[in-house]
């Protein structure tokens, strides 16, 4: 036990270790993987205080250039350390290097610089206001930083969440303190420790670990030093932050669970569908807030579009995350696991059709005991089944037919959820009609998760309050200050 690694806080620039501590366990191989420290009350203290006294050091005077080059400095530095992100991020969640190196790390290290020209690009221009007696005066609003941050994080993409909070949040120059999940602790300390090489000062990044409720999370997200709270993760989570937040109250912005459907027209272009599907319902073994977990397939190519997803499905190739072939990554925990495994047991036992997979992957040494659970695709339940409502948060969904266009704009649209949807059709008129009616904050047609953080990003109803990207993320992490002189 006393050779697995430490995972320890980063406060005021420089690392906490603390005794009190909590196994985190490796994904894969269901192994300890590291003791992280498990911070009490006064070290969130200490972070929030850290955090604050920032706010007047030299941060807190930088202009908006300063900062900016800070974080294109910050993201240089983290492309020059690439292979060291990639190698912690895996160690906490035993993703396919393949996912980790090609995607998630380098759109991490771009939302830095795209940040960067968000806020240099979106400043207010002043107004020139006519006035009774004949002068003029100029009306200029300027964005000025709220204070300190409070963010929470998910596990699911640990540090790609982080960046889509922290880049704005120092463009604009606040300073924050971040609650990575308890499953996932180790690149938010190193993002810290890269800002401080780049430059950016001690105090602006503290990271706080351990667990959410009546733990780091929580007092975090109570503390009365946090002026804004940003958090990632469900539902259920977000409104016991919310009852935190509106002490103060404090401004926050929410990104919550989903249940997102995909509608799969009969005049859609056939490949294009299944490949984009089996990606939106199986990649990061379904552990994307924007998994589809429910599609609608119109009769005429329902038995064949279920086959051939079922056939992508089982050639997904789980194993080790560090062999590049590796498509299929485990659940996040043994919680994770369980839970997932409870969805599929009672599905199956709810009079589903099991068309692929349905249980645990059995896995060769040294992942025999990782948290590995198999890709899995139902038909036959009606709308109101347990698995066609609730989140599962696994690589798994239910396929359903539909006969017309109103009645899977119906279908779609009857959940508790609305994060985001997909479409797939050759007819364009019908997928921009289909695509308005739709309630979700984001419809892709003909594709899937293609993002762009200039646009606005967020869930409707349960999803979500508030959104990221481009103005939306500067709006939530400034405070508009307008300045009037006379022309
Ligand atoms: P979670 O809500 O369990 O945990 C998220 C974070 O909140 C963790 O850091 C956790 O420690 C902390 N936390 C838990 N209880 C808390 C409390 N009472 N007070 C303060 N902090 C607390 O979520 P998760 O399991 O890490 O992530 C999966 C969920 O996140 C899914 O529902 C998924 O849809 C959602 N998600 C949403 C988006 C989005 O953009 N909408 C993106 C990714 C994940």
């Amino acid at each position: 036990m006393s050779s697995v690694s430490k995972v320890a806080c980063f406060i005021n620039g420089e690392e906490r270790l603390e005794d009190n501590v909590f196994e985190k366990f490796n994904p894969a191989t269901g192994e300890v993987a590291a003791l992280v420290v498990e911070s009490s009350q006064s070290l969130v203290d200490e972070a929030v205080m850290a955090a604050r006294a920032a706010l007047k050091g030299p941060w807190g005077k930088a202009t908006l250039e300063h900062r900016v080059d800070a974080l294109r400095r910050l993201a240089v530095l983290m492309q020059s350390r690439f292979s060291e992100i990639v190698a912690e991020e895996i160690l906490d969640t035993g993703k396919p290097i393949a996912a980790v190196a090609t995607n998630e790390i380098n759109r991490a290290i771009a939302n830095l610089n795209s940040f960067a020209d968000i806020a240099l690009s979106e400043r207010i221009e002043p107004f020139r206001t006519e006035m009774a007696n004949g002068a003029s005066a100029i009306n200029e609003t300027v964005r000025t930083p709220v204070g300190v941050i409070g963010i929470v994080a998910p596990w699911n993409l640990p540090l790609l969440l982080l960046t889509f909070k922290v880049a704005p949040a120092l463009a604009c120059g606040n300073t924050i303190v971040v609650k990575p999940s308890e499953q996932t602790p180790r690149t938010a300390v190193l993002l810290a420790k890269l800002a401080l090489e780049a430059g950016i000062p001690a105090g602006v990044i503290n990271v706080v670990h351990g667990h959410g409720a009546n733990a780091a999370g929580s007092f975090l997200t109570a503390h009365p030093g946090i002026d804004a709270i940003s958090f990632t993760g469900e539902t259920k989570t977000g409104e016991a932050i919310m009852r935190s937040a509106s002490v103060g109250p404090r401004a926050v912005s929410m990104e919550l669970g989903g249940k997102n459907p995909a509608l799969i027209f009969s005049d859609c272009d056939f490949d294009a569908a299944v490949t984009g599907t089996v990606r939106s319902m199986f990649d990061n073994a379904g552990q994307v807030c924007l998994t589809t977990e429910r599609l609608y397939v119109q009769r005429p190519i329902f038995d064949r579009f279920v086959e051939a997803l079922a056939e992508k499905a089982l050639a997904l190739k789980p194993g080790d995350p560090m062999d590049p072939s590796t498509t299929m990554g485990p659940s996040i925990s043994a919680e994770q696991q369980a839970k997932v495994l409870g969805f599929y047991e009672r599905t199956a036992r709810g009079g589903a059709t099991v068309i692929t997979g349905g249980g645990r992957f059995e896995m060769p040494a040294p992942f025999t005991n990782g948290y590995w659970v198999q890709p899995t695709i139902w038909t036959g339940l009606g709308d109101d089944a347990e698995i066609c409502r609730n989140e599962v948060f696994g690589p798994c969904a239910h396929v359903a037919v539909f006969d017309d266009e109103d009645e899977v704009i119906e279908r779609a649209n009857n959940s508790e959820y609305g994060l985001a949807a997909t479409i797939w059709t050759k007819d364009s008129d019908k997928a921009s009609r289909v695509a308005r009616q739709l309630e979700n904050g984001t419809v892709w047609i003909n594709c899937w998760r293609v993002r762009d953080e200039r646009a606005a990003f967020g869930g409707f109803k349960k999803s979500g309050v508030g959104r990221e990207g481009g103005s939306w993320s500067l709006n939530f992490y400034s405070h508009p200050k307008t300045i009037c002189r006379l022309d």
